[in-house]
């Protein structure tokens, strides 16, 4: 599994990701972006390539599409400013997915408590037999 999503959304345009088993062979790069078409082509990841690497190239084509999109066509030709505004898209928004999974996972786990908790008060209840009752009840 990656962290790359098969679609976003983009000043009203959605932009598809696609993979490629070779692009690296047919256009000796990692990731592509096709402005006009609103994709980004990946190459898949293999031996060669981790995930890791192709999720850090999704980040550098996503840069590469809100820059042109927002109106910085020049701006979206510099490889190097692409580059690191993409890895730290990329390490910024890991972080933040998951302290968000962290933060989350935890609020869950405190309700789905809570809720054993009434269920088992319910159980109790259902338990107590009718002399129980009524010896509770006098
Ligand atoms: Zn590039």
């Amino acid at each position: 599994m990656n962290n790359i999503p098969t679609n976003f959304p983009l000043f009203g345009q959605t932009i598809t990701v696609q993979f490629f088993d070779d692009l690296v062979n047919k256009k000796n790069a990692l990731g592509l972006c096709h402005y006009m078409a609103n994709e980004i082509h990946l190459q898949s990841p293999n031996e060669e390539f981790c995930v890791e690497q192709i999720e850090q190239t999704f980040w550098h084509e996503y840069s590469h599409m809100i820059f042109w999109k927002a109106g910085f066509q020049k701006l979206a030709d510099k490889e190097k400013l692409i580059d690191v505004f993409g890895s730290l898209l990329h390490q910024s928004i890991m972080a933040i997915h998951d302290n968000l999974n962290e933060r989350n996972g935890t609020g869950e786990r405190e309700d789905e408590d809570y809720y054993e908790e009434l269920e088992d008060d319910e159980e109790d209840a259902s338990e107590i037999t009718d002399d129980e009752l009524m010896k509770l009840a006098s």
